[in-house]
């Protein structure tokens, strides 16, 4: 038998060696092979036998671990992403196996424990007692102790001698047990169990059309469960787990990002108290020791429900029943490096591959899954109305236009409207969120005089005045510098704060409401550990009145006595140079409106925007889904974007402005000689951030019918190109960041 072994590191290099007799080495085993004169690790891909006697091959080394730390399925999935995305395997097996849970970086940490074979004889117990002091304490601990068993550790120092001495005379035994580094170990937090709740006649639907899926998951397609904000989505989840957990499977939960969603990582862990140790949660915060003991738990069957982000789509999971991926239309499954698979995407290939059942949840959907459910390549399942009798919010559109010459100078932040919806609350002691999709004190500083905006020198945006620490900060590349007294072009002291952010909102809202209470959620606040978690708490425990925050608090959020939602700046993610800017801001007014008036308490949403007519604001305002994505698809088809087409960009990236422009000019060159028919090449143009970390950007756009013909075409010419040391050029198929 031979072994085709991809071996680790990044030339990509893979050889067949033969499997000395009497090695189990199957595919997925970790191995070590000879490799020129040296000894390397790396990961058998197959097994067979050779087609002619090759009696040159080497002979395969050892096995690092007994078993295949990589199942069949995901081993195929690995492979999938390799062709599909253009990367190379070994980075997709790296993403699949990360350092850290491979056996020869780490191991289980372990320790001795001493235990009692049988209830010793009295006589001889009074005999040490006499004799051997150290020996009779030891057994009366042991005797003591609950299942007769204890740490070596716990018996005391110094006792090594008179443990081997029992363990000699066969009245003790010592066996080595693997100790759990455990994530929560030390996490005060108490999680109540929560009981199922009676599922209303859509939640029951959409609960029986994945059971039936997990059932038999060979017949049934991925299944959209497009459910209104708070439709009580998560109780279809948690409930379909229960069951397929029950019939003896286990169950993959995808998140958008855990640090963001501490609710609804929360109610899985209510809802599965009782069985705490088999639920794992991985999150980019767990040291290598606990990511290999989590990792292995999974893979032993012991784990049985794990919740993570887009790279838990890899959890060596065996008898898969069901993978839940909440918020699937969020662009955090995208990974934005190498490899820059879909989390959402690779999760409906595992699951065919499985098989098992894959359900993709979101109150509003993308247009990529939406279009399957068009096309019936996925199962449409509705959840129409919110789950507790609550209504809709209503949303209200303020012009911000008509505000804006109300007030003189500065910028307008706060429409009467609002200004009178947060009085109304606070005096009913009812709750707001403030969103502003800015963090921040103000956008940028501006001389009034000549014009000049402060920029950051290694990135071409603005830079952000940041008010606590008196600095102008650019969010792309983290560059700091002090804040000019004059203009650093014509010397004018004119120089203007212009724009606003999520700093300057929470000072304007302390002068305008002085009695009230407010809390800040930004990446500028949450830097602390557990600092989202607490302040989530102290604003559902009614501590805090008014939440200003940015995206972060837009995703999945529960605040039964929240009843006023403000939406301050809906048009910042609206002019920007990427097709599905209105996608995005449809989803985002959505979202950040859906967390109004989820409990008794009617909600309201007030949206204030420069552009109330555009339809993403208008579409969001009447909350209809069925609306925007007609039109949106209407211009999608028009000009053959997603979910028409496949669009892929190449950017090409170097201090060196000119090289970076002309190494693509080149490859456009080449790309465009025999270009496959149904592939549409763009232009070559700088990147909308043309400059960043001090690296100038240039971009073609790629759109094709079918996904494969594109990465095998520009994967072909990129093979036969030698690229200019200098330049690093960047393949993203399925791109969703155009910037
Ligand atoms: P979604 O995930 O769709 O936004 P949630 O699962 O957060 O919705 O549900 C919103 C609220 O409705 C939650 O407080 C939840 O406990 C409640 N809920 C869900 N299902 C039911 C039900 N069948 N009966 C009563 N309340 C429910
Ligand atoms: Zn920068």
């Amino acid at each position: 038998m031979n072994a085709r072994v991809l071996i680790d590191g990044p030339s990509e290099l893979v050889f067949d060696y033969a499997i000395p007799a009497g090695l189990n080495v199957r595919p997925g085993c970790r191995v070590r092979v000879p490799l020129r004169r040296k000894s390397a690790t790396g990961t058998v891909l197959s097994t067979g036998e050779p087609e002619q006697a090759d009696f040159a091959l080497r002979q395969l080394e050892s096995l690092i671990d007994p078993e295949p730390l990589i199942t069949p399925e995901l081993l195929r999935t690995a492979e999938w992403i390799a062709h599909y995305y253009g990367s190379s395997l070994e980075s997709v097996i790296r993403s699949v196996l990360p350092e850290g849970v491979r056996s020869e970086e780490n191991s289980a940490k372990t320790r001795r424990i001493a235990m009692l074979n049988a209830a010793p004889d009295p006589a001889l117990i009074a005999k040490l007692e006499k004799r051997a002091p150290r020996q009779f304490s030891i057994l009366n601990l042991l005797s003591h102790a609950a299942g007769n068993r204890l740490a070596v550790t716990e018996l005391g120092e110094g006792n090594s001698t008179a443990l081997k001495a029992l363990e000699n005379l066969g009245i003790i035994r010592i066996e080595i047990e693997e100790v759990r580094r455990d994530p929560e170990a030390d996490n005060v937090e108490e999680i109540l169990e929560s009981k199922p709740l009676q599922l209303n006649t859509g939640q029951a639907l959409a609960l029986e059309a994945v059971l039936q899926a997990v059932a038999q998951p060979k017949e049934s397609k991925p299944i959209l469960l497009l459910g209104v904000t708070g439709s009580g989505k998560t109780e279809v989840y948690l409930q379909a787990a229960q069951r397929a957990l029950d019939l003896g499977k286990t169950v993959l939960v995808l998140v958008p990002e855990i640090s963001l969603t501490p609710q609804t990582v929360r109610r899985f862990k209510s809802r599965f108290a009782a069985m705490q140790d088999q639920v794992a949660v991985l999150h980019s915060n767990l040291s290598q020791g606990e990511r290999f003991d989590e990792w292995h738990r999974i893979r032993k069957g012991v784990a049985r429900i794990v919740i993570g982000a887009r790279s838990a789509v890899f959890a060596p999971l065996p008898d898969l029943g069901l993978i839940l991926v909440d918020e699937e239309h969020e662009n955090t499954y995208k990974q934005e490096n190498v490899p820059r698979y879909h989390g959402r995407d690779v999760a409906v290939l595992r699951a065919a591959f499985e098989p098992c059942a894959i359900v993709l949840g979101s109150a509003t959907p993308s247009l990529e899954s939406w279009n399957n459910t068009l096309t019936h390549k996925y199962q449409l399942v509705r959840l129409n109305e919110r789950a507790d009798d609550a209504s809709m919010p209503l949303v209200r559109v303020v012009d911000m236009r008509l505000e804006q010459t109300k007030h003189k100078g500065g910028p307008a932040i706060l429409s009467d409207k609002l200004r009178t919806a947060l009085e109304q609350r606070l005096e009913k002691g009812e709750q707001s969120i403030l969103f502003l999709n800015r963090r921040g004190f103000a956008r940028s500083l501006q001389c009034t005089s000549c014009g000049h905006a402060c920029q950051c020198p290694h990135c071409a945006v603005a830079l952000t005045y940041h008010r606590t620490d008196e600095r102008l900060v650019c969010h792309v590349c983290g560059y700091q510098s002090l804040v000019p007294r004059k203009c650093p072009e014509c010397r004018d002291p004119g120089i203007l704060l212009q724009g606003y952010g999520t700093q300057k909102v929470e000072e304007v809202m302390a002068k305008v409401f002085p009695q009230a209470k407010f809390a800040r959620i930004d990446a500028d606040t949450m830097r602390r550990k557990n600092a989202l978690r607490d302040t989530l708490a102290a604003f559902k425990a009614h501590k805090i009145d008014i939440l200003i925050g940015t995206q972060m608090i837009a995703k999945g959020l529960h605040f039964p006595n929240v009843t006023l939602v403000g939406i301050l700046n809906a048009d910042l993610g609206l002019h920007v140079p990427d097709f599905r800017a209105g996608e995005r801001t449809f989803q985002l007014i959505t979202q950040v409106a859906g967390r109004a008036g989820r409990g008794d308490l009617e909600g309201e949403v007030i949206v204030q925007t420069f552009t109330p007519h555009s339809p993403s604001i208008q579409y969001a305002r009447k909350h209809d889904y069925d609306g925007f994505s007609e039109q949106e698809m209407e211009f999608r088809r028009e000009f053959t974007f997603p979910p028409y087409a496949h669009c892929a960009v190449l950017t090409s990236r170097s201090t060196h402005e000119r090289r970076a422009e002309f190494t693509l000019q080149t490859l456009h060159l080449r790309l465009s000689e025999s270009l496959p028919s149904g592939i549409t090449l763009g232009e070559v143009l700088p990147s909308p951030l043309i400059r960043s970390h001090g690296q100038f950007r240039f971009q073609i756009t790629l759109r094709s019918l079918r996904a494969r013909p594109l990465t095998n075409h520009v994967q072909a010419v990129l093979s036969k190109t030698s690229l200019p040391e200098d330049v690093t050029v960047v393949f993203d198929m399925d791109a969703l960041n155009f910037s």
